[in-house]
């Protein structure tokens, strides 16, 4: 059974991301996961912690010494020597922002192909393969490698983590290279709402879309986020509409997601928006209108006006807990 390398990244204060785990059980797919941190001494034991939570049984840590919070480049010399350590089958990442690009570059530097925003993969005659979910998920495509390792971004959200806390065996890489490859000379952080679940990663997501009508219908679509313990979402018609920020947009050109439950509130279903949440497991859409497309692919559909509705659920939710 080959090696998979699997990039564990950080968030922008330096927090493993709860990815790690996606990654760990895509990994098991196609062969021996290794994993590898890029993490400050004073960061080393809560990061082997936290991938050993995850699932992770081999871990590579590469010890870093900036401070800054762009740590592309530290992951990108980490995932370089981890490599030239291991010589994988495989490496994969996670389909974000920062280690999307990490991945990238590392598939130029080991002249690797890269797959990006797999759902799935599986070995081909030993050779590592990515499935693709395109077109709003209207077909799945499949990628490999001619010859060498695949480099595969996982979607965020495409399979649960299975992990289990294990005695994981840490070993630590001396031949990262010191040289920065690339200088970073502003970041702008764009602020999130921390209460809440990061979209991306979600579990339950609850959506808004033009049907709330205004900014202050659109609150409805967080009370009930809050009442479920959900991230909250938007169509691209609500954010143009000025009720929702730009970063909670689902969609084609917005954000993809893959929760457990996701639901519609007033949304149409266009193909755009489905495009970024038909993955969903289970979907739940409320909407007036008999015909909209979003009941053709809701496992509950339920017609009628979110204003009467929602609340009621709500008051139920609160009820139960
Ligand atoms: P509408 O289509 O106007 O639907 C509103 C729905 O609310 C209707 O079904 C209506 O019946 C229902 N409704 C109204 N009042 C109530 C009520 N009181 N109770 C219950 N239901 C009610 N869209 C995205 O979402 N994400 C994208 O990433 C995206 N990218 C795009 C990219 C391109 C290139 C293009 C051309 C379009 C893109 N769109 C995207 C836009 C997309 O085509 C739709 O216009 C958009 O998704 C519609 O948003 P909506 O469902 O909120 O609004």
């Amino acid at each position: 059974m080959g090696t998979v390398l699997v990039l564990a990244s950080t968030d922008r204060k330096g927090r493993i991301r709860e990815s790690v785990g996606t990654l760990l059980s895509m990994a098991r797919h196609l062969g021996d996961p290794v994993t590898v941190v890029a993490a400050r001494a004073d960061e080393v034991d809560d990061a082997v912690e936290t991938v050993t939570a995850a699932g992770a049984s081999k871990v590579l840590i590469a010890e870093i010494t900036g401070t800054g919070e762009w740590r592309e480049n530290a992951e990108l010399e980490a995932a370089t020597a981890a490599y030239a350590a291991v010589n994988p089958i495989a490496v994969l990442a996670i389909n974000a922002v920062g280690a999307r690009e990490v991945a990238a570059r590392l598939a130029v530097r080991i002249g690797a192909a890269l797959a990006t925003d797999a759902v799935a993969v599986r070995t081909v005659d030993g050779a590592p393969l990515a499935e693709h979910s395109v077109l709003g998920g209207s077909f799945t495509v499949e990628s490999r490698a001619d010859a060498g390792p695949l480099v595969v971004t996982i979607r965020e959200g495409a399979a649960a983590a299975a992990g289990d806390a294990t005695t994981p065996e840490v070993s630590r890489l001396d031949n990262l290279a010191d040289a920065e490859a690339v200088t970073v000379e502003s970041v702008e952080e764009i602020e999130a709402n921390e209460e809440r679940p990061d979209l991306r990663t979600a579990q339950r997501v609850v959506s808004g879309g033009r049907g709330l009508g205004s900014a202050e219908g659109f609150e409805l679509a967080g009370r009930l986020a809050d009442a479920l313990g959900a991230a909250v979402g938007a169509s691209r018609a609500a954010v143009d509409a000025g009720y929702a920020s730009q970063s909670l947009q689902v969609g084609q050109t917005g954000v993809t997601v893959a929760p457990q439950l996701y639901v519609a509130l007033g949304i149409s279903g266009a193909i755009q928006h489905r495009a970024g949440m038909q993955t969903s497991k289970v979907i739940v859409a409320i909407n007036k209108d008999s015909k909209a497309p979003i009941l053709e692919i809701a496992d509950f559909g339920i017609v009628g006006d979110v204003f009467t509705i929602v609340p009621q659920l709500i008051d139920e939710l609160d009820r139960r807990r």
